[in-house]
């Protein structure tokens, strides 16, 4: 019997995942982390159950485009999330990133 490490698993995935994939995954993990980190929801209590992500949708949309851009992700990503959110983007030129203010 082999045990596949880590690494092992990880190249078998890596093959295959098509390359031109890849900025997509990023994207959406990056996305599902910032909204992880500047979860403005508080878990109710007593159950402490945490729900569905709250997070400031201008500062989401700006984080997403500004990634997006970083990706060099086709000009239909960068649209897609625009028509997304039916919010302005960020707040004049910045946006908010757990304690940091981000220029977009
Ligand atoms: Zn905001």
């Amino acid at each position: 019997m082999i045990l596949k490490t880590n690494s092992q698993a990880l190249e078998k995935q890596n093959k295959t995942i098509p390359l031109g994939v890849y900025p997509y995954l990023v994207l959406i993990k990056d996305i599902s982390s910032f909204m992880q980190r500047n979860n403005l929801a508080v878990p109710s209590a007593p159950t402490k159950e945490v729900g569905q992500p709250i997070v400031c949708e201008r500062c989401l949309k700006a984080h997403s485009l500004k990634r997006a851009q970083e990706l060099s992700l086709p000009r239909a990503i960068v649209n897609m999330i625009e028509n997304r959110f039916d919010c302005p983007v960020g707040h004049d030129g910045y946006y908010i990133d757990e304690d940091e203010l981000v220029k977009m």
